[in-house]
């Protein structure tokens, strides 16, 4: 039950940062305002538990989010196995339909989680963003490992999982 993930911002915090969901009540957020019809969009899908709409700026046309319905989360670091579930099931079923729906050759699915990953809606949402081969859209670019640093980083995460 945590409303308050998002960064703390003191007494001045304005509408604008209300409306994104932090750092207070989830119900002022702007993908919850969607849920209840209290904001236009263009839903095109919706089961008991999620939402599929598309995205108002999309990276592409057809660039869609799908989001927990009934979430008091922000993001994938407190949302609940459930409901991570249904948003993955929804996502399956929707990026088929939009990848025949537009003719597309691919779909990229992905999510923001916390502000410096660019998380701006702090309701959970993952992005489905349709791909056409030669669309030259170019999402991260690839790096590398120095010498002992991939079983490193890879130790570290382990080790973290086991606890
Ligand atoms: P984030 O950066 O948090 O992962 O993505 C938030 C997404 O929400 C952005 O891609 C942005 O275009 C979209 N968005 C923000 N406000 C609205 C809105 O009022 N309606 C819709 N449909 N999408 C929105």
């Amino acid at each position: 039950m945590n409303k308050f993930a998002g960064p703390k911002v003191g007494p001045l915090a304005n509408s604008f940062q209300l409306s994104l969901c932090y750092p207070f009540h989830m119900n002022d957020c702007i993908f919850c305002k969607i849920v209840r019809g209290e904001i236009s969009s263009y839903k095109v899908y919706e089961t008991d538990e999620t939402l599929a709409f598309l995205d108002i700026n999309p990276v592409a046309k057809g660039h869609l989010l799908v989001i927990p319905k009934g979430s008091d989360s922000s993001n994938i670091f407190d949302i609940s196995a459930h409901e991570w579930s249904a948003v993955m099931e929804t996502v399956r079923v929707v990026s088929t339909a939009l990848e025949k729906a537009l003719g597309a050759d691919g779909v990229n699915i992905m999510m923001n989680n916390r502000e410096h990953a660019g998380q701006i809606i702090f309701h959970p949402h993952v992005h489905l963003i349709p791909r056409f081969k030669g669309d030259g859209l170019k999402l991260w670019p690839h790096g590398s490992y120095k010498e002992g640093e991939a079983a490193e980083v890879a130790e570290a995460i382990l080790e973290t999982l086991k606890k």
